[in-house]
């Protein structure tokens, strides 16, 4: 029965990663079921990329009682906890207990390093930062509990998916990020006063938006345009929460006003510019709130993920991505709003990534058909500038849309999100 399930896996495989319902990833080549069992039975359920030399020294390292056939299906059914120790990853057996784990933990921390419990719907990883060199994997290999220690490829280790396999949803002010259906966040750029942002935020809401945007603190190119109301500008966005029950994303600017950001806002947004302010960086993963973290003008896709590593490594695992556009040679637009990073983020992440076109494209009228086309490239939300008058916007305005153009935006995003879902269901029940 396990062996059947197993090789229609494995053969499902047909060349392109799938997932299983249990969130197993097959991937190209993994097509021998024998295969796929052992590495089961050996990783308790965790599957490594194909061509990886780790597969044959995993094979070689399974002893014969623990092969194909005797995989049983708790095997299968159970989740694996998970270590990273520096490049290392530790892989907990599935029937580890929390004492085990707690062992783990306190053997890192007696080396003078972090540990960090990844939270997960399934799969529970516990992480390690502050240690300069790689560790030797003996240290805990003869841990009770400890399946085996394996090399993390990637520079990042927290945001990757080789340490969480499936997604992370990230919940701001009750609203989810990054599971099935998108997130719809819209506001002005700029809080300017009661009346705007009263006024935004109902028109948010009654477009179908979740949560309402703001900066209180703007990260502006000249020193002589509006810098933002400040805590003002914070209390008249908390004013705005009360009236409609919508969530609040903020930017926090620096260190000095990072608190008091924190204190009112449901989610902080850490601006473009600052994608590489470290201090910033670390005093977010010290937050207890969600982040939003946009993608730098000109950073890679590794300098993004490492930007959110440094959050996720000081604690915050509260991360949501937001790309916004690049700097290109193009003038067409005030930024090039780069979307095939959404799926490259998705592969090799597990955490959402939003769109943003507004900043992506600075205009208007090219707002919507970047918003949809960002949906349909399987980003998990919209961030989106609206004002109830844009023309008089104080920042922003010539690519701020109105909120009956939001409205159209979400309708539209909407279905193309449920298209997708359904066909993706459909797939799936053939398969
Ligand atoms: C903003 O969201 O208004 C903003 C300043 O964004 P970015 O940091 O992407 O330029
Ligand atoms: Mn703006």
């Amino acid at each position: 029965m396990l062996a059947a399930k197993l090789d229609h896996l494995a053969n499902a495989g047909n060349g392109k990663p799938r997932f299983s319902r249990t969130g197993f990833v097959i991937e190209s080549g993994v097509k021998n079921a024998a295969v796929v069992a052992t590495l089961m039975a050996a990783n308790n359920g965790f599957l490594f990329k194909n061509g990886d030399a780790r597969i044959g020294e995993t094979l070689a390292k399974t002893p014969r009682s623990r092969q194909a056939d005797d995989a049983s299906a708790d095997d299968y059914d159970t989740f694996p906890h998970l270590v990273i120790i520096g490049n290392m990853l530790i892989v907990m057996k599935a029937l580890a207990t929390e004492a085990d784990v707690d062992r783990v933990r306190e053997r890192i921390e007696s080396m003078g390093f972090r540990a960090h419990i990844m939270p997960g719907e399934q799969t529970t990883a516990i992480g390690i930062t502050g240690n300069p060199k790689p560790v030797d994997p003996v240290m805990f290999e003869g841990m009770p509990g400890v399946a085996e220690a394996i090399r993390v490829s990637k520079p990042y280790k927290l945001v990757s998916r080789e340490v969480r396999h499936e997604n992370s949803i990230i919940r701001v002010h009750g609203i989810p990020v990054g599971g099935d259906q998108p997130m719809f966040c819209g506001g002005p750029c700029s809080v300017e006063g009661r009346e705007q942002i009263l006024e935004a935020a109902h028109a948010v809401k009654k477009a179908g938006g979740q949560l309402l945007r703001g900066g209180a603190y703007k990260p502006r190119t000249s020193p002589y345009s509006f810098q933002g109301l400040g805590e003002e500008g914070l209390q008249l966005l908390a004013e705005a929460r009360e009236a409609t029950g919508l969530g609040i994303v903020t930017e926090a600017i620096d260190v000095e006003t990072f608190d008091l950001v924190e204190k009112y806002t449901d989610c902080i947004q850490i601006g473009a510019r600052n994608m590489q302010n470290y201090s910033l960086l670390k005093r977010a993963g010290k937050a207890r709130k969600p982040v939003l973290l946009k993608r730098g003008m000109s950073a890679t896709l590794e300098e993004f993920l490492m930007a959110a590593e440094y959050v996720l490594s000081e604690g915050n695992y509260e991360v949501i991505l937001c790309e916004r556009g690049v700097r290109t040679f193009a003038d067409h637009t005030r930024n090039t709003l780069d979307l095939s990073i959404v799926p490259a983020v998705q592969k090799l992440s597990h955490l959402p990534i939003v769109v943003d076109p507004s900043h992506g494209t600075g205009k208007r009228d090219s707002v919507h058909s970047m918003a949809l086309a960002g949906i349909a490239a399987g980003a998990s939300g919209l961030l989106v500038e609206v004002h109830p008058q844009p023309d008089r916007a104080w920042s922003d305005g010539a690519q701020t849309v109105y909120p009956h153009q939001f409205a159209e935006i979400v309708a539209d995003a909407k279905a193309i999100a449920e298209l997708l879902l359904s066909r993706r269901a459909a797939v799936h029940a053939t398969t």
